[in-house]
């Protein structure tokens, strides 16, 4: 839906998706640009889906555009639908799709008090500040990406003992998708979904982050509003009826846990896996080389390890290739 042929940036990432015009929706009714939030008057959760906190992932756009057309409100508690990095996302240029990621900083790594109440400035800090006070009251969230690579989606569960575990069995009540990941974070800094409450075991608020496939892939549209309805209905914010008379697809069939162990970080220029992995392959046999970089070969730690979004689009020494994880859990 939503969809439609633009011509190719390029040949293998074609832009199946149309970019939704938003602007009708700056006015939202919670003080903050882009943000709309309904009251049913009921006691219940405090539930939030977040689309663009990436500006150029734009099927979660287009899942909050069609909530909002489906004029969604809340049956119990309160619902939340926000659009993140919107000055990014006005930068979305179809002719030129990675330039839109974030516009001073990836606003995905900004969610940690000492970025929030520190003295820098950027254009996603001033956002985050501002969405800040809203997200802190939220009970349910579900963040909503997508990925450079051509992947099937991974619902991504935060920080192994920080909050991932209770993110997973979420995902597992959710039902979708098939692959569920608990990982290691990022240096960078903290997610949304692992911000306060939501990275404490302890504490019952939760926070997933669905990867609804490649970036322009028709498919990840669909993604995101099926999982966003699953989502919905679920933590009791909308009607199981009126979400299930919607979801244009069919739960998983089996869910499998990873868990991230560790990450392959490039060392120089010359970086280079072994052959395409799309993200999700499973390398069999403990030593089978991943990738190499110069003299240094990269080898799977273990058997059956799987390659966690492996890509070079942001080859530079330093910085992660891939991560590898385990499979926990397996159907
Ligand atoms: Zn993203």
């Amino acid at each position: 839906m939503n969809s439609a042929k633009h011509p190719a940036t390029a040949a293998e990432r074609p832009i199946e998706l149309v970019a939704p015009d938003i602007s009708p929706y700056r006015d939202g009714n919670a003080g903050v640009d882009y943000v709309h939030s309904f009251d049913s008057g009921k006691p219940g959760p405090h539930v939030m889906v977040q689309a663009l906190t990436h500006g150029n992932e734009i099927c979660g756009a287009i899942a909050l555009e069609w909530l909002l057309s489906e004029k969604v409100v809340p049956i119990a508690g309160r619902l939340t639908l926000a659009f993140g990095n919107v000055e990014a996302f006005a930068r979305w240029d179809p002719s030129d799709p990675d330039r839109s990621r974030y516009c001073d900083e990836d606003f995905n790594r900004v969610w940690g008090d000492d970025a929030l109440r520190g003295t820098r400035d950027s254009i996603e800090l001033r956002r985050a500040r501002a969405l800040a006070p809203i997200v802190d009251s939220v009970d349910y969230l579900l963040d909503i990406h997508s990925m450079h690579e051509a992947c099937r989606p991974i619902m991504v569960c935060g920080v192994t003992g920080k909050g991932g575990e209770k993110s997973a069995e979420l995902s597992r009540r959710i039902g979708v998708p098939g692959d569920l990941l608990v990982d290691t974070g990022h240096p960078a800094g903290l997610r949304m979904i692992e911000r306060g409450a939501f990275g404490d075991p302890a504490q019952q608020r939760t926070a997933i982050l669905i990867e609804c496939g490649q970036h322009w892939e028709r498919s990840a549209a669909d993604v995101a509003i099926d999982t966003a309805l699953r989502f919905l209905a679920h933590t009791g914010a909308v009607d199981a009826q009126w979400a299930r008379a919607r979801m244009p697809l069919a739960p998983s069939p089996r869910q499998q846990l990873i868990h991230v162990t560790e990450a392959v970080v490039a060392r120089t220029m010359q970086f280079r896996f072994e052959r395409v992995f799309a993200g999700l392959e499973v390398i069999e046999s403990a030593g089978e080389p991943i990738a190499r970089d110069g003299d240094t070969v990269f080898r799977a730690p273990y058997d059956n390890t799987v390659l966690v979004m492996p890509s070079l689009a942001h080859l530079k020494p330093g910085t992660t290739m891939v991560r590898l994880g385990r499979i926990v859990a397996p159907d």
